[in-house]
């Protein structure tokens, strides 16, 4: 993370300029749930979109696809969700609170530095109180489909999009005539009943995921697992992130989960410590073997090349869209001295800017607001853009720079004269002059090349 970018700057910033909202803050909030406010959903969308231009756009083995949030239940039986996606919970005998065993045990663990003085937390770390012993909890929101609530209604909110995309397996493969190596690709809502959510948007209860299920011959799976590695550490950098913040790292034997392989984690590193953005998992033929054997249809692949039916293994590459949105403003963030004044910037890449223009008139002068109306309105058609015509310019450039825009256009009263208007440009703060008509072409040049 940049070393001026702490949580509650973060969380500040995120409010006071309409990025994310606590949800249902005026009725006291509710615990995991946040909403993304008018440049939140801009940034929000800039992410998915750079993700799907990636992974879908510029290539020819991923289409895409986007499934329903609610599915039958079965599939949560076959995905092993129903039964083991379950995470052990302790509560205060006292303050009634309640926490994950795990995760006491790590934070104890942390501060004592091993873990067998951790293996016994019996006391509540808000007071001290005594623990019951740790239950399994379900981590699915449930809920019932159409009119009776019995068990036969029972339905569940997707906690991964992944199943969306295993059920469809055999209807994407047949509908496009693909050959594998094939992804499919789809950004969507997933929940979790955390017990304890936090760490502002990184661990929620409702959050977008973008996953890919990238159906490979089995033999080739470990070399295309390492391909997806490569390209998904490289997507961070290439949208600007630090280096000294991202890392790969590949799990211990003991922290893959029941299906996979093998699993690398890209990190990054959070003022509460290297936390994961993506993981990539090798899941094996584990999801295609147990749906065809839970819903009795063939989900094998034939492999013309050796006159084989095979059951392909499955590289997931599967990323959280709100802890990347984190850890992008998080590593944008950056403070300057600027003629003894404090300016806070976000140096967000171009592509995930929220705004990418702000026309801003020199003064609020009546002369300056018809030329600076029709500058934006030619910028609009183009890019995400504001009018802004409150307070000093200086004032407005550090509003600009706060959200990271990339590029302010001033009109000024030389542009009553000479039609033209300055960019200014956010990092370097440098400005030059063009003419209104060639202003599109000179906006172009530095948003999209
Ligand atoms: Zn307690």
């Amino acid at each position: 993370m940049s070393t001026k970018a702490t949580v509650e700057k973060l969380v500040s910033l995120c409010k006071r300029r309409g990025l994310v909202f606590q949800s249902s803050e005026i009725y006291g909030g509710i615990g995991g749930f946040w909403d993304y406010g008018p440049l939140g959903v801009e940034l929000k969308n800039n992410i998915k979109q750079a993700w799907w231009k990636a992974v879908v756009q510029e290539r020819d083995d991923v289409v895409g696809q986007d499934a329903a949030i609610v599915m039958n239940p079965t599939v949560w039986r076959a995905s092993g969700h129903l039964d083991t996606f379950a995470d052990p919970m302790v509560d205060c005998k006292e303050c009634k609170k309640r926490f994950r065993a795990d995760a006491l045990v790590g934070e104890v663990a942390a501060s004592a530095h091993g873990h067998e003085a951790a293996a016994e937390v019996t006391r509540c770390p808000e007071c001290g109180g005594e623990l019951t012993e740790p239950r399994m909890f379900n981590l699915m929101f449930k809920t019932y489909v159409g009119a009776v609530e019995d068990d036969a209604s029972v339905a569940y909110l997707r906690p991964e999009t992944a199943q969306g995309i295993f059920v469809n397996f055999a209807n994407v493969l047949t509908a496009t005539r693909r050959k594998l190596p094939l992804g499919i690709a789809q950004i969507g809502k997933a929940f979790r009943n955390e017990i304890t959510p936090g760490n502002f948007i990184f661990r929620d209860r409702e959050f977008d995921q973008m996953e890919i299920e990238y159906f490979v011959k089995p033999g080739t799976d470990e070399q295309w697992h390492q391909h997806w590695v490569e390209e998904r550490y490289n997507w961070y950098l290439r949208l600007g992130m630090r280096k000294e913040n991202v890392r790969v790292r590949q799990l211990d034997r003991d922290e893959l989960a029941h299906y996979a392989k093998d699993t690398y984690e890209v990190e990054y590193l959070f003022p509460m410590g290297w936390s994961e953005l993506e993981g990539i998992a090798n899941r094996t033929d584990f999801d295609l073997r147990r749906h065809a054997e839970f819903s009795g249809r063939d989900l094998e692949y034939f492999d013309e090349e050796t006159g084989e039916h095979i059951v392909p293994f499955v590289i997931e590459p599967s990323a959280g869209v709100d802890r990347l949105f984190m850890a992008f403003l998080m590593d944008a963030y950056d403070e300057e001295e600027v003629r003894g004044e404090t300016r806070v910037i976000l140096r967000l890449h171009k592509d995930l800017a929220p705004i990418k223009v702000a026309v801003l008139p020199l003064s609020r002068q009546e002369k300056l607001v018809p030329p600076a109306r029709e500058v934006w309105a030619l910028v609009r058609k183009h890019w995400m853009s504001q009018y802004d015509d409150a307070q000093s310019i200086g004032r407005r450039y550090r509003r600009q720079d706060e959200v990271g825009t990339p590029l302010c256009v001033t009109v000024d009263f030389d542009t009553l004269e000479d039609q033209a208007v300055t960019i200014r440009e956010r990092d370097s703060m440098e400005q030059v002059r063009v003419p209104i008509a060639g202003l599109v072409a000179a906006l172009r040049e530095r948003l999209e090349e």
